[in-house]
């Protein structure tokens, strides 16, 4: 196993350093990545054995990153109906447990990590990214102070863990926690960053300071990041993970796009019909695990949309960056018309400099309500141009009502809902 092997003396330095590398060194480790996660997944899992067997012949077809088009792009929906032996590694026991996604997208999924997590720095190694490449050691990582303010997860060593309903009962006292626990670095969701840095807004100006903010999950708009920065005094890194890969990207010290993790994953950015797009257009954001055994995510499709570009970054890395665009799951039906989350989200993007954070609900059969946390920067004419950009969207006919709020409510998991369908559980318009 890929995961064995590396944890012996130079291929784990090999594996730490890998993001520091040039592209074509890069490209000659995922190569051959790529090909051991392949021939395991032929012999191992049958699934894969029959994709393999009707697309390409075999294995043998796949030798390196370029032939990885060769292969389907796959969802969720090709595991779901399947019995787990199917798709599962059938060569030894498990030793992951089985995992649930939060549903975001609609559908509960089950599935199975790769063993990646027993090792012991890999976890800090991706959450602290930007740390290590300040020149941290690995030893050095795992000492890292980090308070996490999240759903479900297990604490580890030198972590404070605060849960959600922690910080909804009692902010202040979790401030004091965290306060008291000084943290290197704060791990959340924007959401739940928001509602800490909205209590914090509103006590005596530095009541606290947390060197880094790492914020995963969700989308973090500009506005959101700056409000988070400037209340929490941290410098904010965004880091794009998914429940079932994990950590796939995190942003270096300029900012600019997240690098992506090149020895645990490749991504492609591909269009509605699987081809590739051209370098910096939008597409679906495709992902291949390498690091997971247990249950290969070989193209896997994320359902969220971005832009790569392999052009070298600032900080000196290689690496391809990426920008997350938005969720293409999930999606408002009006008129029999359904509206796509990202629909929405592209419109809102225009007014993100007077919105924190916002919803989006139909709120009846011909009614939308948008509700907002607005900066000051959100002014009388603002409600106005909001609803004039989205009313072509949903048709004239769909009444658009704009609610300021200061609190949007989170889901177990730590998120909030973007988009929300509360037409059924309205009360009923009265007609006379
Ligand atoms: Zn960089």
């Amino acid at each position: 196993m890929l995961f064995d092997r590396i944890q012996k003396g130079w291929r784990e330095a090999r594996f730490y350093r890998l993001y520091l590398q040039s592209m074509p060194d890069i490209k000659k480790w995922q190569d051959d990545a790529l090909c051991d996660l392949i021939h395991h997944a032929e012999r191992n899992i049958p699934m894969w054995n029959t994709i393999l067997k009707e697309r390409v012949g075999s294995a043998a077809a796949i030798r390196n990153t370029d032939d990885l088009r060769l292969l389907p792009i796959i969802g969720k929906k090709d595991f779901m109906g399947k019995v787990s032996e199917e798709y599962t590694d059938n060569s030894g026991a498990i030793r992951t447990t089985l995992h649930t996604t939060s549903g975001s997208t609609g559908i509960p999924f089950e599935f199975y990590t790769g063993d990646k997590y027993f090792h012991p720095y890999y976890s800090n190694f991706a959450h602290f990214r930007f740390l290590a490449q300040q020149g941290r050691g690995l030893q050095s990582l795992s000492e890292t102070r980090s308070a996490l303010l999240q759903g479900t997860l297990i604490p580890k060593r030198n972590q404070l863990f605060l849960t959600i309903s922690d910080l909804l009962q009692d902010t202040n006292d979790s401030i004091a926690k965290i306060a008291d626990f000084k943290p290197e670095v704060l791990i959340s969701s924007p959401s739940l960053l928001l509602k800490l840095a909205q209590a914090v807004a509103k006590k005596p100006l530095g009541a606290l300071h947390i060197p880094y903010v790492n914020s995963t999950s969700e989308m973090l708009s500009p506005t959101t990041r700056t409000f988070i920065e400037s209340n929490l005094r941290s410098e904010v890194y965004d880091r794009y993970s998914t429940e079932e890969v994990g950590t796939i990207s995190m942003e270096c010290h300029r900012h600019n796009g997240q690098h992506l993790h090149p020895e645990s994953v490749i991504v492609e950015i591909v269009d509605m019909n699987g081809d590739p797009t051209p370098e910096g257009n939008e597409g679906r954001v495709i992902v291949t695990d390498l690091l997971n055994y247990n249950m290969p995510f070989i193209r896997y499709d994320t359902g969220d949309r971005g832009i790569m570009t392999t052009t070298r970054c600032e900080c000196g890395l290689y690496s391809p960056r990426i920008w997350i665009m938005g969720r293409y799951a999930g999606s408002l039906d009006f008129n029999g018309h359904p509206i796509h989350r990202i629909e929405f989200e592209k419109k809102l993007r225009y007014f993100m400099a007077s919105i924190l954070q916002f919803q989006i609900v139909k709120s009846g059969v011909y009614e939308l309500t948008v509700r907002i946390i607005p900066t000051l920067r959100f002014d009388s004419a603002s409600a106005g141009k909001i609803k004039e950009a989205l009313q072509p969207l949903v048709g004239k006919d769909i009444m658009i009502t704009i609610d300021l709020i200061s609190a949007i409510k989170t889901m177990p998991s730590g998120k909030s809902q973007t988009i929300v369908d509360e037409s059924q559980s309205a009360p009923k318009r009265d007609t006379i």
